[in-house]
């Protein structure tokens, strides 16, 4: 067998803290490595399998597509994209009519921020302390975290950061130039912090009243990872542009901004050669089909309170608090995450960090409450 790790060690530029496991299948909620350990994944690629790994109706959907058209110019129509279309729009709220497709979340991000700036014609953003978007140069301008800017300065003019679920904070920072305002409903690579509804409420009144554009980034908390199709349902809210991407295709890369009819771009002005390509397409089909055949969402607001209920009967000395909205699982430890999540590994469970001290768990929803039960007896051992 070859050594992959060193092979990747030596031609990958080193950009990933790497756990020392090399996957090679999964199916549902489990993954194996190339030793045969097998593993159950609380991760899902940072919520991306929602639907579980090698989902049948993907594999058939990407399959067939491949056999018969992989690539079509966006300058063409094409008969899988209309119907993914229809499709996504059929789930999305009803006040966002039109979308932009895309390969990634950063670039939904990209293009909602380039939407912003031409619909109204000013030019700065504000987003959240703790607010994570992506790693492209506009993506990163509206990314708070220190170590992932240093170093690429100047990015983009004009952003500002304030504290998350403070109203008052935010209303200072806005001025007459403030073209958008740009928030993740629940917080994922921050900690898990939970947006508060109050504080939505009046940031859309604000956003109304000062013509500023809400972008709402639901890359994380989409496709019913949180209880709900959508984070944004807990809100009670209106987006001006919703950003998505992670689980939208089952794995597949693939984004999208979706746009109120206040967003208008005249043709030529943006654009993308992979965004919306065929097998994408057809691996968003069959996993959006998947979600409503199997109301994933109720799937994951009965399996995060079982989680919750169950894990919080145990004396959990590590453990400050412990955030879980449907599947999104965060417990913030008074420690380092580090140590708990390589111990789990141990124990042959894929977890993730948020921030230092919150370990994140973002299992695929279609996970067996079987799993959950291992997951937590090892949990109530190692936060003992
Ligand atoms: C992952 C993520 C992004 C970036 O998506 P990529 O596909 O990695 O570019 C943006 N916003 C949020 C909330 C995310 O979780």
């Amino acid at each position: 067998m070859k050594d992959y790790k060193a092979i990747t060690q030596q031609y990958e530029i080193d950009v990933y803290p790497r756990r020392d496991v090399v996957l090679v299948r999964g199916k549902g909620a489990r993954v194996w490595d190339d030793q045969g350990n097998e593993y159950i994944d609380m991760a899902a690629g940072i919520s991306v399998a929602n639907v579980g790994h090698s989902n049948d109706k993907v594999v058939e959907a990407i399959s067939k597509q491949a056999a018969t058209l992989i690539t079509c110019p966006n300058t063409f129509y094409n008969d899988t994209k209309a119907i993914f279309l229809e499709k996504l729009f059929s789930i999305a709220p009803k006040n966002l009519t039109k979308a932009f497709l895309t390969n990634s979340g950063t670039e939904a991000i990209e293009a909602a921020i380039k939407f912003a700036r031409l619909n109204t014609k000013k030019t700065k953003f504000i987003a959240a302390m703790k607010g994570f978007h992506g790693r492209t140069m506009g993506a990163l301008s509206a990314t708070y975290k220190k170590e992932y800017r240093e170093g690429f300065e100047p990015l983009v003019p004009g952003f500002s950061f304030v504290p998350f679920n403070n109203f008052e904070k935010l209303a200072e920072a806005v001025d007459d130039d403030t073209a958008g305002i740009i928030l993740e409903p629940i917080q994922g690579e921050g900690g898990i912090n939970i947006g508060q509804k109050e504080y939505f409420q009046k940031v859309r009144q604000l956003c109304n009243e000062k013509n500023i554009l809400l972008i709402i980034d639901e890359i994380q908390t989409g496709f019913c990872r949180t209880g709900k199709m959508f984070a944004i349902e807990y809100l009670g809210i209106e987006a001006d542009m919703m950003t998505l991407a992670k689980s939208i295709a089952g794995g597949f890369p693939m984004g999208a901004l979706l746009c109120s009819d206040k967003i208008a771009v005249e043709k030529s002005k943006h654009g993308s050669t992979f965004g919306g390509n065929p097998l994408a397409c057809a691996a968003g089909i069959a996993a959006i089909d998947f979600m409503l055949e199997n109301k994933l969402w109720e799937q994951a607001e009965a399996k995060g309170k079982y989680f919750k209920e169950k894990l919080e009967k145990h004396p959990l000395s590590k453990v400050r608090e412990i955030r879980i909205i449907g599947l999104m699982i965060g417990i913030e430890l008074k420690d380092k995450s580090q140590p708990v999540i390589l111990e789990l590994l141990n124990h042959k469970i894929l977890s993730l960090p948020a921030g230092t001290t919150v370990l994140r768990m973002l299992p695929p929803l279609v996970i067996s409450y079987e799993d959950l039960d291992t997951v937590i007896e090892i949990l109530v051992k190692v936060l003992a």
